[in-house]
């Protein structure tokens, strides 16, 4: 079984229900064990336009799928969750990225990992850092608190929106 991060993010169509949703899917994937889950921060949408705020979670998983079937299995999640891709970081009902894939270091032109702008992003790594030791290394990033310290909390408030409860229930 290999420790898997994910991130999840949303800004349409009721974004906890939506980061719930992915849980509830995640969960029921084949050769896959979710194993903890953050909570849920918001903040302000990097993307272009006038966009809703961000809700943004992490979660870790144990899995015996390799790293490509599991994107396979994200993404169709996605899909059903309603996700149209259009322009770069436009809005979207859900985002689902691979962070880290054991120690794996992926660089294909479909999948990178460690997700190549997780370590400038706050939304990724405040709660992540809420999950996993501080003492973790990512592979070719550095150690997690190290890559926290240099990361300014910024707007990001982090919500009373837990995934951990069901994460517990399964
Ligand atoms: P960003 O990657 O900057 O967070 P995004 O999540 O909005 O942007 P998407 O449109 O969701 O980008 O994904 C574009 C492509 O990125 C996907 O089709 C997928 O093939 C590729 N990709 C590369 N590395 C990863 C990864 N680690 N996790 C998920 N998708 C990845
Ligand atoms: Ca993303
Ligand atoms: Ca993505």
């Amino acid at each position: 079984m290999t420790p898997v991060y994910l991130a999840l993010g949303s800004n349409l169509d009721d974004p906890a229900m939506q980061l719930h949703a992915a849980l509830v899917e995640l969960a029921a994937l084949p050769h896959c064990r979710i194993v903890a889950a953050s909570s849920a921060y918001r903040s302000a949408a990097i993307g272009p336009g006038n966009q809703a705020d961000y809700l943004n979670a992490v979660l870790m998983l144990n899995t015996s799928l390799s790293a490509v079937e599991l994107l396979s299995a994200t993404q169709a999640i996605e899909i059903k969750r309603g996700r149209v891709r259009s322009e770069r970081w436009a809005a979207r009902t859900l985002d689902i990225d691979i962070l880290l894939f054991g120690d794996e270091i992926i660089n294909t032109t479909t999948l990178q990992v460690p997700h190549p702008r997780m370590a400038e992003r706050n939304f990724v790594l405040y709660p992540l850092a809420e999950i996993a030791n501080h003492k973790m290394v990512l592979p070719s990033m550095g150690v997690l608190g190290s890559l926290l310290a240099k990361c300014p909390r910024g707007d990001l408030v982090k919500t009373n929106v837990s995934l951990r409860n069901l994460a517990d229930s399964k």
